[in-house]
């Protein structure tokens, strides 16, 4: 049974990996604290207001697929399942720069993938043939780079595999880790149009993923300490014994325990004797502010463009571009003018340029090459008061919201386990 005379659990960082412990613990009748080191929960997935464009943005549009099943729960479980929307079917439309050809892709419902065997729903001058390396890459099991595993060229390769690994895995899908492509494939794509329905947080990220959250931890007496920054966690035998923040320190009970759900180079700081990811991939981001066509799909990829994802919300496009450190270099106005220009030719407006912001994350995820995979460590430590949660952190998934929320579920369950063992 629970009680509540037994210790707190220390949350540190309320990114959705931290919210999902929180939601996760306070649910079963924990005692819990989360202390963020910003003024704002969500961390690498939030929306704030943005003066420039004078909009409500995203730091990023974060797309999940129907598969991501961490992900729906922990909306459901905050109430705002109804925020992630999407198609009816996993339907993804892109178009060619290089020749103008438009196409969608229909995936269908059944696990078995017809779609690859009718001509009218693959991709364009594609064969069946061609889809085997999808195959070999679901079974990948030795870590090596995608690269190893297939060739990367043809039609396929750059119509349908480069545009959805690199959006998955935030790298140029030849120096990716196959291993985590091949996760990926068993997850969505192997399961079918079921597990592969793209879906948006049409409202924004923070009224779906970070809003109700906080509204549902404060519902349960969980108080969470904006601007308290963790800078060290002292250790004594087996246990964390006193937490050190930027302006108090805190000694720890018996029974209390952390649950550290930082980005890995905080984590690295933290821990000591921590191996954890330490290179990283940028990902663009570009929001104008401007009502979309009626015709304009609600999201589109582009071959051969600036941008690689075009996404329609009411009064706003934004554009996406994964693995995007040939951008960083580049003057602001210069890149927002080259990604609208993009966004004119498909959508028929005028080349003026709208409002703009660009949002550019340089460390939005860690590299997903098969040498950072493996500096991903367990949510178990050395301590036993003190677990890892993360996206960077071994759940087997490149750095996603579903990496983030199994991770911070994994961590709660841990703390739970333990608990109930003290
Ligand atoms: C631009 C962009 C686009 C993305 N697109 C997608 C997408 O389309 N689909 C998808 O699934 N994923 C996407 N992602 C990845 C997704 O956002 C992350 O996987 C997820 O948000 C990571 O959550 P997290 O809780 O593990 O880490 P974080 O979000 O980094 O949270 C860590 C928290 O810890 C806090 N913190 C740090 N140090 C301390 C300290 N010392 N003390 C206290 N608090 C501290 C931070 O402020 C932060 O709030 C994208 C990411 C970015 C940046």
């Amino acid at each position: 049974m629970l009680s509540s005379d037994t210790g707190t659990v220390h949350i540190i960082g309320a990114g959705l990996a931290g919210l999902a412990a929180a939601v996760q613990l306070s649910g079963a009748g924990r005692r819990i604290v989360v202390h963020e080191a910003t003024a704002y929960a969500g961390g690498r997935c939030r929306s704030y207001y943005d003066q420039q464009s004078g909009m409500t943005i995203d730091n990023g549009t974060h797309l999940v697929l129907s598969g991501n099943h961490a992900v729906q729960s922990f909306a459901r479980s905050i109430g705002s399942a109804a925020g992630l929307q999407g198609p009816a079917a996993a339907e993804f439309q892109f178009v060619d720069f290089a020749d103008s050809a438009q196409w969608t892709l229909r995936f269908g419902d059944s696990r078995f993938p017809w779609w690859i065997f009718d001509k009218g729903r693959r991709v364009p001058q594609t064969g069946v043939l061609d889809y085997l390396p999808l195959a070999r890459l679901a079974c990948a099991s030795a870590d090596r780079p995608i690269g190893r595993v297939m060739a990367c060229t043809g039609a396929l390769y750059k119509r349908l595999l480069e545009p959805l690994l690199l959006a998955a895995l935030n790298i140029e899908p030849p120096e990716g880790s196959a291993k985590l492509a091949g996760t990926l494939i068993r997850e969505t794509l192997a399961l079918g149009g079921k597990a592969c329905r793209p879906l948006l947080a049409r409202e924004g990220l923070g009224p779906v993923f970070v809003e109700p959250a906080l509204a549902l931890l404060a519902a349960r007496g969980v108080a969470v300490a904006f601007e308290d920054e963790l800078v060290a966690l002292h250790v004594d035998g087996p246990r964390v014994t006193r937490l050190q923040f930027a302006k108090h320190t805190m000694a720890l009970a018996e029974g209390d325990s952390v649950i550290l759900a930082v980005p890995p180079w905080a984590a690295e700081g933290l821990v000591p004797g921590l191996t954890a990811p330490n290179e990283f991939r940028g990902i663009v981001n570009a929001h104008f502010r401007i009502d979309p066509p009626a015709q304009m799909p609600p999201m589109l990829g582009v071959i051969n463009g600036t941008a690689q994802w075009i996404f329609a919300h009411p009064g706003r496009i934004s554009v996406t571009v994964s693995d995007a450190g040939a951008l960083f270099a580049q003057p602001r106005l210069d890149l927002a003018q080259a990604l609208w220009c993009d966004v004119a030719r498909v959508s028929g407006l005028p080349e003026a340029l709208p409002p703009w912001q660009i949002v550019r994350e340089r460390r939005a995820t860690f590299a997903a090459t098969p040498e950072q995979n493996r500096r991903r460590p367990q949510a178990q430590t050395s301590w036993r008061n003190l677990w890892l949660a993360g996206d960077w952190t071994d759940t087997g998934l490149p750095a996603t919201l579903e990496s983030a929320i199994r991770s911070g579920y994994r961590a709660a369950e841990l703390a739970q386990n333990i608990r109930i063992a003290a």
